[in-house]
């Protein structure tokens, strides 16, 4: 299991009992519960998740991806900046088939953060072959700042873009996580608790003004 973990190179560890739906109560936990059951594995379905940064799209994706590699699925993370420089790379070397073959055996996975950086014509093209090899045959959990009515932002080829979606979308989950920023909120916090931590400093509460460093 750790093994499989460490092969799947998460950018860090989350789980679904971490993830703090009252924050974020937009979205349904049962429902979320439900795909930890990983069924949507079984059944070859993608789940996509999109919405503004800080609302929890990474952390729910790993989150999956960890239960999926504890069910001993073959599982993958990456970034999909990444991806598509892999990709463009394979084509340049001639083992593009060989690349795509080996992600077309994965049973998920999981494209983190499209439309951070915008997708070129050749880029959009190698994504199409990847998606449409791993359509029916194996899960992808998307995530994307974007929502699809904006994808024409991301890709320069809006036709290749329709046809990625419609293969992305037919068999999948689609979660559009609408609420606020959970970075902001720990900052907001923290802003929050200084000015109160200042606030008693000045009425000489615990950590007064002869406090060093107060
Ligand atoms: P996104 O991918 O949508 O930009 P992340 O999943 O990276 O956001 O979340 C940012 C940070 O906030 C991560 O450390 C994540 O674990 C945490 N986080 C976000 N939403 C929640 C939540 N509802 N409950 C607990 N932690 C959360
Ligand atoms: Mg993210």
């Amino acid at each position: 299991m750790k093994t499989k973990i460490a092969k799947a190179r998460f950018p860090f560890i989350k789980t679904l009992e971490g993830f703090d739906f009252n924050f974020q109560p937009g979205l349904n936990q049962k429902e979320m519960s439900r795909l930890g059951s990983l069924e949507f594995i079984e059944n070859k379905e993608n789940v996509l998740f999109l919405g503004p940064p800080g609302v929890g799209k990474t952390h729910l994706a790993v989150a999956l991806g960890i239960k999926a590699c504890m069910a001993k699925y073959r599982v993958a993370f990456i970034l999909a900046q990444k991806l598509l420089e892999e990709l463009t790379l394979s084509l340049k070397e001639g083992n593009l088939t060989a690349r795509l073959l080996g992600y077309s055996r994965l049973d998920l996975l999981v494209i983190d953060e499209l439309g951070y950086m915008p997708v070129n014509k050749e880029q959009a093209n190698l994504l199409f072959q990847l998606i449409s090899l791993c359509y029916e045959r194996g899960s992808i959990i998307l995530t994307s700042n974007y929502n699809f009515d904006d994808w024409g932002v991301i890709f320069s080829d809006q036709v290749v873009a329709a046809a990625i979606i419609d293969r992305l979308v037919h068999h999948a989950r689609l979660f559009y996580i609408n609420g606020a920023s959970f970075r902001l909120k720990g900052k907001l916090k923290e802003n929050r608790g200084s000015a109160e931590k200042r606030q008693a400093d000045t009425k000489g509460g615990i950590g007064g003004q002869d406090q060093p460093g107060g």
